[in-house]
């Protein structure tokens, strides 16, 4: 058979225009703290339709500083999904807070509002929404909830740069929402993150935060003068990943075209398979499709998955899980005591998820192969 055709499940895209914006910004005189990350801030806050943006230099970054911003304290609680990425979870365990798990909505995996409202305590602090793959969430009931208890709402909007709700775009969703610029998100800057916001407040808090807590107002006093308000870090991005980011940004509505373009094909051929069992999507939202999951029908479908997951790799498709959900790692378990049972949505979905290569520069040719090598596994009982 030879050596078959590789393609991974994500791929960022560089071209000319990248290239030169970053020459162009390495030899302006300003490597960091330049014109190029205001410029990179305004134009993310736009595309958002919010007033403020703070660049810093992961997606992490970016939920530490938010989680600053709303004044995260031990002993408070925050409600996060267990199906994401560690990091919106680590977020909250970095504040010396506590991260409770609320378990996911069977037909989407997004947040499920009614699993948050019986969460809620009087330690309750507030709710960091995911846009899993890229579907926002129902970010009305869960602002309903937010708002009758007091609590702040945070988008963790990793994987849904570009989409929109009913018309409203996302990084306008929630208090604070939280991108990433990592190679396998929608646009690059290398490493980076961004948080966006309505709230000059919280602007100005996650501004300090990503400056050694220091105030940022002191270039206007004597020259030397500077005051170190608050313990803050060095999450500064620089100015030639701004540029990269700028450039990048340029291309971000057709490359959210392509991957739903490329969706719908993987939809439409995989519709005849029994097998599978689509996610859900939600009327009115705009999924960006950060990831393109497939999801194995019936109850515990480990030993299927592995075997379909071992047959897309040796046939070189660079597929992944996403996730596996994070109140079952270890750390979770030893630090706020979680275990198997808590989110049994969250954990029976995982045993049957599966991420399909998803990136802009996928040829149709390349969806068609995919998809063989899928329907072929499905008629020869690989799953
Ligand atoms: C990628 C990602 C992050 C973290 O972003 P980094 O830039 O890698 O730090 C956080 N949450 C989600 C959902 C992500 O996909």
């Amino acid at each position: 058979m030879g050596n078959p055709k590789k393609i991974p499940y994500g791929r960022q895209s560089i071209d000319e225009h990248d290239l030169k914006a970053v020459a162009d910004a390495l030899t302006s005189g300003w490597l960091t703290t330049g014109p190029k990350v205001s410029e990179f801030e305004q134009a993310i806050a736009k595309l958002s339709n919010v007033a403020h943006g703070v660049a810093v230099n992961s997606g992490t970054a970016a939920l530490h500083a938010a989680m600053y911003a709303f004044e995260v304290k031990e002993g408070d609680e925050v409600i996060v999904p267990p199906m994401t990425f560690a990091a919106s979870a680590n977020c909250v365990a970095y504040m010396g807070a506590t991260p409770v798990f609320a378990d996911v909505d069977p037909d989407t995996l997004l947040l499920s509002p009614e699993k948050v409202e019986q969460l809620i305590t009087p330690k309750t602090k507030g709710i960091i929404a995911v846009d899993y793959a890229g579907q926002p969430c129902d970010y009305d009931a869960l602002r309903t909830i937010a708002d009758k208890h007091g609590l702040f709402l945070a988008a963790d909007a990793c994987h849904s740069i570009g989409g929109n709700l009913n018309g409203k775009m996302v990084g306008s969703l929630a208090d604070i929402s939280l991108y990433s610029f990592h190679p396998v998100k929608h646009m690059t800057t290398g490493e980076g993150g961004m948080a966006v916001t309505d709230n000059p407040e919280y602007d100005r808090r996650m501004r300090i935060f990503r400056n050694h807590g220091i105030t940022a107002d002191f270039r206007q006093r004597d020259g030397w003068f500077y005051e170190m308000e608050d313990l803050g870090f060095n999450y500064r991005l620089t100015d030639f990943q701004c540029a990269l980011g700028l450039s990048q940004l340029e291309k971000l509505e057709q490359w959210v075209e392509r991957r739903r373009e490329i969706a719908a094909l993987y939809a439409a051929e995989f519709a005849g398979i029994k097998e599978l069992a689509p996610l859900g999507l939600r009327p009115g939202a705009n999924h960006a499709y950060h990831l393109y999951v497939i999801r194995l029908k019936g109850s515990d479908c480990t030993s299927k998955r592995k075997a379909l997951f071992d047959h897309l790799r040796e046939n070189g498709l660079g597929v992944q899980v996403h996730y596996i959900p994070v109140h079952l790692h270890p750390y979770y378990q030893k630090t706020f005591g979680t275990h198997e049972g808590m989110c049994p949505v969250a954990e029976e979905a995982y045993k049957g998820i599966i991420s399909l290569p998803m990136f802009p520069t996928m040829e149709d040719s390349d969806v068609h192969h995919v998809v063989d090598i899928i329907k072929s596994a499905s008629t020869s009982g690989v799953f």
